[in-house]
């Protein structure tokens, strides 16, 4: 779709809400508005206890403060329609591919049944949500995780959005954002999903000589297939405070090296100082923390990554 397409094409509007009623349901491309909020259900109610330090706080509390414990700084996991709202100028963005679910291709046992519970559950059709909007001004293609559906799994429709969402980024030559989190590869997808890898990174390469800027951001928890592809091949790696990342788990390798693991092990920080993550972001800092590298790269509506 070329940037006149997207614009002549008539624009679905679609409210996204937190979950609790489901985002972008028209089964095709629309625009997400932060208007006509439903509240999102919180199966815990009222309250909700910290994970970290164990603190009881109200929902709403925990809401205002963009899901942060306000006792640790714990950071809550966000569905991908709560980070679009809390990054993009006025919550809006403007949704590729919202159409695409998976064929189950290989005939997977349970894979339908689960992958519509994953829908049904949030709204979303896979675990990605792309598109484009403006972070401070700035045009960018954006692409967004959600690791409620299906773990974050890497699937061929999440490599297909992902891809598309890089193409799109080449063609209107502005800024790429990936939002990250998974737990690795789509196992009832099997080698379709694996082939993800080598699809998006071979695109973000293109883009990268093209000379674009793609900054990638890593939120809790990033593994397996994701970490190996394009979460780790950003011009900026970004990650939220305390987000696990890494490409095994910290079990499946303290019991294959047998050795106790550092208890930081994996962490942004841990990331950070081995030089795997450039900065460690909060979220409440995230969107001037993007415009500020906006703002260096994006010269006159041009974008430089220094190559
Ligand atoms: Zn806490």
């Amino acid at each position: 779709m070329s940037f006149i397409d997207l614009f002549q094409k008539k624009r679905k509007y679609a409210t996204v809400p937190s979950t609790d009623r489901p985002v972008n349901r028209a089964g095709e491309s629309g625009e997400i508005l932060p208007e006509d909020k439903p509240k999102r259900e919180i199966p815990e109610g009222l309250m909700n206890k910290c994970p970290k330090c164990a603190t009881i706080q109200f929902t709403k509390e925990l809401e205002k403060n963009l899901k942060v414990c306000t006792s640790c700084g714990y950071h809550f996991k966000l569905s991908a329609v709560e980070r679009i709202q809390m990054v993009m100028d006025e919550g809006r963005f403007f949704e590729y591919d919202a159409e695409l679910i998976s064929e189950d291709p290989l005939e997977f046992p349970d894979y339908v049944g689960k992958y519509r519970k994953a829908v049904d559950a949030t709204g979303m059709n896979d675990a990605v949500i792309t598109g484009e909007g403006t972070i401070g001004g700035f045009p960018v293609v954006v692409a967004v995780m959600s690791f409620d559906f299906m773990g974050g799994t890497l699937g061929s429709v999440v490599g297909e959005k992902i891809t598309n969402a890089i193409e799109h980024a080449m063609q209107k030559n502005d800024p790429l954002i990936i939002f990250s989190t998974s737990g690795g590869a789509r196992m009832q997808e099997s080698i379709l999903s694996l082939m993800q890898m080598a699809k998006s990174s071979a695109a973000i390469a293109k883009f990268n000589e093209q000379g674009g800027l793609f900054i990638s951001v890593i939120t809790d928890p990033t593994f397996g297939g994701v970490s190996a592809s394009y979460a780790m091949l950003g011009d900026y790696i970004l990650a939220e405070p305390g987000a696990a990342f890494g490409f095994t788990g910290r079990r499946v390798i303290e019991q294959t090296i047998r050795q106790k693991l550092p208890d930081n092990f994996q962490t942004a920080e841990f990331n950070l100082k081995h030089g795997q993550v450039d900065m460690v972001v909060v979220r409440k800092d995230m969107k001037n923390t993007l415009t500020r590298l906006l703002d260096l790269h994006v010269v006159k509506g041009e974008v430089a990554n220094g190559k």
